[in-house]
This record gives structure tokens, C-alpha cells and sequence, in this order.
């Protein structure tokens, strides 16, 4: 005897499911509404392929070709459509939470009947693409998706101009569009290159040689299988039907490459203008391979400069440290968009740099340290200079050199206390058995506090 001739079942076509929480309802609140969407389905089922069905049953995980409808525990239907996606790549689910991802926001009671149609051939549509996808695994289709999206045109064309996109975004940054010729050509490129890259910023990193690392969320529209990433906020959307991927913002292709041969042209042209600008920063580029044998004595210099209070002005040296952290291209400077783009000057007052030091580098590093030297001597601090006062305590820099002198002299090192003791004139038991109370030091500050013996200590000899 089979189930149907024990309970007759007054939905065939409509599967319940229990919906929200709660136990399972045991009957089935019949309504109106019910009666309408289950002729519907009715019809919209039974005109489906006998293959059609059985995917469907497949997908659904029902014996019979039924539409799922969700009942909640009071045997009241849910009057929103479940989503095919709450089976798509899983088991049927024992229970289904009432949110939008298991529910279409459609109420059915509120459509009229031919709006109910309508609403469910859409519905049927998309459960038969989600019983389509569900015949294979979901890895299977996400590599499909990948490779759709990696055929996209416009990710074909974000792949072979990344090095033009990469040079325009540096340029777009650079100083010297600060000196290239004119202003209202350059305002005019840097705002067309705000409408060119857009499409090539919306591209995140993590997608621009497939899909990201990141777990997917896949999901059904009518016609289409849609990959989220929530994290990289990305979408691609893949049509089963052709095999075909589209992003969330679609580009005219022609337009697209059009513009960005445009943007790398206009460049190029506007370079062209400022041929001044390149041959002062060819002369740069000389300039800085000429130094660049003597870096070892070049930084020395430098590090010996910022030692001086009031280091003078040494060309060579102040070249060196502008150029140092100025990047040129490795081939000379071409009035051209990627040449320009591998500049990167720090500040654009180096163009200005007037200085050739041709055949004569070794004979002016040789000036500079004599230079530098000099200037260093004349802040040598004198022996009568104070070099700590606090209130009436006074420490010359020749009462520093004899302490530091004396310290200097012995392999061991007295700790901070022992040597503000030994300076006060205090002859502890460790002053003592160190020997410190015989030093020429001992009690050299024997008038201060105490006090200001310490901290002269911490501030001069620790
Ligand atoms: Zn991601």
C-alpha cells in the first residue's frame, strides 16, 4: 500500500520544510494561498522534462518533483519562496532559519495571479540552473568561474597594460609633474587618469590574476552563479549557459582600450613639451653614477657632516645626499611614460643641482674632509665651557676631559653610584676596596649636593 493511498496528500506538488524554530508542525494549515501557489507549481512542475525532474529531486532531495515551501511550527506556511540555494552542494537542511538566504523576499499572498506566475517560472528557472550546478561539485565550478573570469576581456586588458596602469599611477604621483610643461595639460591628463583607472582600482590586488585566497560565498540569481569574496568586497558574476564571466561594473571594451593607449600617449606628449626637464635629469643621472664609485667616502663624509653643529656648504657632499635618494631609470632618461614613471626625485630642487664634478671627484672628496675637519676643530668644546649647571653647580668641559680621562685609563668601569660617591668625596666600603678613594678624581665635587653630583653622572658619564 503505497504512502499516497494511506494520507491522501492535498499539496503534491508543494514540499514543507520546517522553517524558523520550533518543532516540526504535524498537519498543515491549508489557506487560500496555498491552494493557489500549489496549482501553479502544479503546473509549472509537471511541464518540466522527465531529466529536469529528476535533477530537481536530486537537488532537493525529494522523491517527487515538489516545490519546497517553508512551515513554520504552528503549521502556518512561509508566504516568502525557499531559495534553491539552501540545497545547492549540501544535504537537504533539517530546518531553515527565516533570513534572505533561505527565503526570496517576494511575498506570494500579496501578488496577484499573474504576478505569482510570473514570480514562479522565475523561481522554477533558478532551481533548475541551482539543479544543473548541483550535478557537479562546487570546486568544480568555482575552477569553471576562475577561468571565465580570467577570459573576461577587460581582465585580459588589466593583465597586458598592468605595466602601463603600474607607470601611470607612479607618474600620477610623481614630482615632476610638478616641472613638466604645461599645467593646464597636466591637470587635464591626471584628470582623464581618474576616469581611465577606475575600472583598473576597483580591481582589488588580491584578484588581478584570478580569484582571491578567501573563502566564496556562491549563489543562484535566475540565470546567473554569483562569487562573492565579503572580504576583498568583490564580485564576479558566471552565466552557466555560455560559460561567460561579468563583473559587477562592466566596461566598453573598445572605449577602455582606446583610453588607456590615450592616457600613455598624452604622457609621452606632454614629455615631449619639457625636453629641458629630461636633458636636466640625463645630467642628473651622470651625475649620480659619476658618485657613486666614491659611496664608501661619500658616506663617510655625510655621516661626519651631521656631527657639525654648522657643517659649511660642500657641493660634493650635498649633491650626494640629494642624488642618494633620487631613482632614475637604468637606461637613460627617455621623454616617454615608463622612462619617466622610474624616476622618483625626492625633491624637485636637485634639477637645479648646477654642479659637474668631472675628472675631479677624488681631489674635492680629499677638500671636503679637510673642510669638515676644520669646521670640527673650531666646535672642539674649550676647557672652560660649562658643560652641566644646575643652580650654583658648575662642570667645565677640562673637568669633564679629566673625569672621562681618568675613567678612560682603567679596564674596569664604576658603576653610576660608585662614581657620583667617589666625585662627592664619599669613601664608601666599595669605594674603598675599588681604590677609588686614591683617585685623582675622588672628591673633585665635593662642595655640590649630593644630589646634583648624581645627575651630573646620569647626564654626562652613563
Ligand atoms: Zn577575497
Amino acid at each position: 500500500m503505497s504512502h499516497a493511498q494511506q494520507q491522501p496528500e492535498p499539496y503534491p506538488y508543494l514540499a514543507f520544510l520546517p522553517a524558523g524554530f520550533g518543532r516540526r508542525a504535524p498537519y498543515i494549515v491549508r489557506s487560500r494561498g496555498l491552494n493557489r501557489l500549489h496549482e501553479a507549481a502544479a503546473e509549472l512542475l509537471s511541464a518540466l522534462t522527465a531529466s529536469e525532474k529528476e535533477a530537481w529531486c536530486r537537488l532537493t532531495g525529494q522523491s517527487a518533483c515538489r516545490l519546497p515551501v517553508g512551515m513554520e511550527a504552528n503549521g502556518q506556511a512561509v508566504p516568502v519562496l525557499v531559495r534553491p540555494d539552501v540545497f545547492l552542494w549540501e544535504s537537504a537542511p533539517s530546518q531553515l532559519p527565516l533570513d534572505r538566504r533561505s527565503f526570496f523576499q517576494r511575498d506570494t499572498t500579496k501578488l496577484s495571479d499573474a504576478q505569482l506566475r510570473r514570480h514562479l517560472e522565475q523561481v522554477v528557472r533558478q532551481y533548475l540552473l541551482a539543479a544543473a550546478l548541483h550535478e557537479r561539485p562546487r570546486s568544480f565550478w568555482l575552477a569553471d568561474v576562475e577561468a571565465a573570469y580570467l577570459r573576461h576581456p577587460f581582465l585580459e586588458l588589466a593583465r597586458q597594460k598592468a605595466d602601463v596602469v603600474e607607470a601611470v599611477e607612479l607618474m600620477n604621483r610623481s614630482s615632476l609633474l610638478a616641472v613638466l610643461k604645461y599645467p593646464e595639460d597636466i591637470a587635464y591628463w591626471r584628470h582623464r587618469v581618474e576616469i581611465v583607472l577606475r575600472p583598473y582600482r576597483a580591481l582589488p590586488e588580491a584578484w588581478r590574476d584570478g580569484l582571491c585566497e578567501h573563502e566564496k560565498e556562491l549563489y543562484t540569481t535566475t540565470d546567473k552563479l554569483v562569487c562573492s569574496c565579503t572580504t576583498c568586497a568583490f564580485t564576479v558574476y558566471y552565466h552557466p549557459a555560455d560559460g561567460n564571466a561579468e563583473l559587477e561594473e562592466e566596461v566598453l571594451m573598445p572605449r577602455a582600450i582606446k583610453r588607456i593607449a590615450t592616457i600613455e600617449r598624452q604622457l609621452n606628449e606632454i614629455a615631449e613639451q619639457s625636453l629641458d626637464v629630461i636633458d636636466q635629469l640625463r645630467r642628473l643621472q651622470d651625475l649620480k653614477k659619476q658618485l657613486l664609485p666614491f659611496e664608501a667616502e661619500l658616506e663617510r663624509l655625510s655621516r661626519h657632516k651631521q656631527q657639525l653643529k654648522h657643517p659649511p656648504a660642500v657641493p660634493i657632499v650635498d649633491t650626494y645626499e640629494a642624488l642618494i635618494r633620487t631613482t632614475f631609470p637604468t637606461a637613460d632618461v627617455q621623454p616617454e611614460l615608463h622612462s619617466l614613471a622610474g624616476v622618483h626625485l625626492h625633491d624637485t630642487a636637485v634639477l637645479a643641482i648646477p654642479h659637474d664634478f668631472d675628472g675631479q671627484v677624488e681631489s674635492l672628496l680629499d677638500e671636503a674632509f679637510h673642510q669638515y675637519d676644520e669646521q670640527a676643530e673650531k666646535e672642539r668644546p674649550k676647557p672652560d665651557d660649562v658643560v652641566f649647571h644646575v643652580k650654583r653647580c658648575k662642570l667645565t668641559q677640562g673637568e669633564k676631559d679629566e673625569i672621562d680621562a681618568f675613567l678612560d685609563m682603567h679596564d674596569f668601569r664604576p658603576s653610576a653610584h660608585q662614581l657620583a660617591k667617589t666625585l662627592a668625596g664619599i669613601p664608601t666600603n666599595k669605594v674603598r676596596s675599588l681604590g677609588l678613594h686614591e683617585s685623582p678624581i675622588f672628591g673633585l665635587l665635593q662642595s655640590w649636593p649630593e644630589k646634583q653630583v648624581v645627575k651630573a653622572v646620569h647626564r654626562l658619564f652613563v
